[in-house]
């Protein structure tokens, strides 16, 4: 087997490598961090915020826990709750759905297309008189059809709450993710494109009220000078992981731009292969952040077999299943198109710490078991 000569092993995603790559950076970060104990909500939180915004180009970032409860509060803070419905795609992190029914209203599942984002035609067919809000979620570091999915909710009355954990920096029409809706979500998992070292995340908004009741929502209903002035929760951004989150941002247009380079190597060595069906990259007005290389393969579990058994990790998103799959939600809509793609998908590993060898790896595994 060609792994045995090479000995090439590619794990699908390897969180050690940030600290392998960057981990003096990090830790004089943290350092800094430790000696002022500086640890909750102080100046790195607001200057992450500050970079963050700047790098987007929108004007207000509200550093929060993590992206699943920015949904949440975004939801809260716009009104949505019991008796609403909200319109999201069954290809998503339970995460989104989960935001929608913590505000106690009801999620609502839509189709996605071909390019696997929510499907505008078939909003429209799931939309009823309970329908608040709509939540098209940018996977993969690419746009969803934010501008379709606006024009639509705006005909309807609808409010666009935008899932942009997987889309930091992508844009459409020079437009980012999180800015064509009222406020977006934005993840710091990790494995996402930019990167903590445990849970955080953000809002994004360009309504500068909507953001000044966020940053009270996010800490207890707190103004700066610590009186009350509404209900809220305990969702702050750490700042321990605002002070990493600095650091990583420096680095992050080259991060995108390493993604993009090993994005378009696949699609140029593994395009032509018939039994498989690759992602595009910056689409029709697009830029995007490449946050995973998500194919349709027929005979997908076999395909996933065989490149393990040559040391390709890879991954199958949300274990391989749509929201409206999981049995033990209560979930009534069933969509049958997402179900039936969900097992084809397959995640090949896709972020910046591959070297060029792991790429042509991954590249020589799949030509092998698929033929080129
Ligand atoms: C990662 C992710 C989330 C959740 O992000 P957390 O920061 O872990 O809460 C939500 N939606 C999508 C599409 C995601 O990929």
């Amino acid at each position: 087997m060609k792994s045995d000569v090479t000995g090439a092993t590619v794990p699908f995603y390897d969180y050690c490598a940030l600290g392998r790559r960057r981990g003096r950076e990090l830790l004089d970060a943290i350092e800094s961090v430790l000696r002022r104990g500086a640890f909750i909500m102080q100046d790195e939180v607001g200057e992450f915020e500050r970079a963050l915004a700047a790098r987007l180009g929108m004007s207000e970032v509200v550093g929060v826990g993590n992206c699943t409860d920015g949904l949440e509060l975004i939801l809260r803070a716009i009104g949505v709750g019991f008796g609403d419905e909200v319109i999201l795609p069954a290809h998503t992190f339970v995460a989104t759905a989960g935001a929608v029914v913590a505000v106690g209203a009801t999620p609502r599942f839509a189709e996605v297309g071909a390019a696997h984002d929510i499907d505008p035609l078939n909003i429209e067919h799931v939309g009823s008189k309970f329908t608040r809000a709509v939540i098209p979620v940018s996977l993969n570091g690419r746009c969803a059809e934010l501008d379709a999915v606006t024009d639509l909710a705006a005909r309807r009355g609808w409010v666009v709450v935008e899932d942009a954990a997987q889309a930091i920096g992508a844009t459409l029409y020079g437009r980012p993710a999180g800015s064509w809706g009222v406020a977006g979500a934005l993840s710091f998992y990790p494995a996402k494109t930019l990167g903590a070292i445990g849970d955080a995340g953000a809002i994004v908004t360009n309504d500068s009220s909507l953001a000044a009741r966020l940053r009270m929502m996010r800490d207890h209903g707190r103004t700066e000078t610590g009186d009350v002035e509404m209900w809220g929760r305990n969702s702050r951004l750490d700042n321990l992981q605002a002070a990493v989150l600095g650091v990583q941002l420096q680095h992050y247009d080259a991060d995108v731009a390493r993604r993009r380079e090993i994005f378009r190597r696949y699609v140029d060595a593994l395009d032509g292969i018939t039994s498989i069906r690759l992602p595009a990259l910056d689409v029709a007005g697009r830029f995007d952040v490449a946050q995973n290389f998500e194919i349709e393969a027929d005979e997908r579990d076999k395909l996933r077999a065989a490149l393990a058994e040559r040391g390709i990790g890879t991954a199958l998103p949300w274990g391989g299943k749509a929201v409206t799959d999981f049995r033990g939600l209560g979930i009534i809509d069933a969509t049958p198109h997402t179900s039936a793609l969900m097992g084809t998908l397959l995640l090949l590993p896709l972020h910046q710490y591959l070297e060029n060898s792991d790429v042509e790896a991954v590249i020589d595994a799949v030509k092998e078991v698929r033929g080129s």
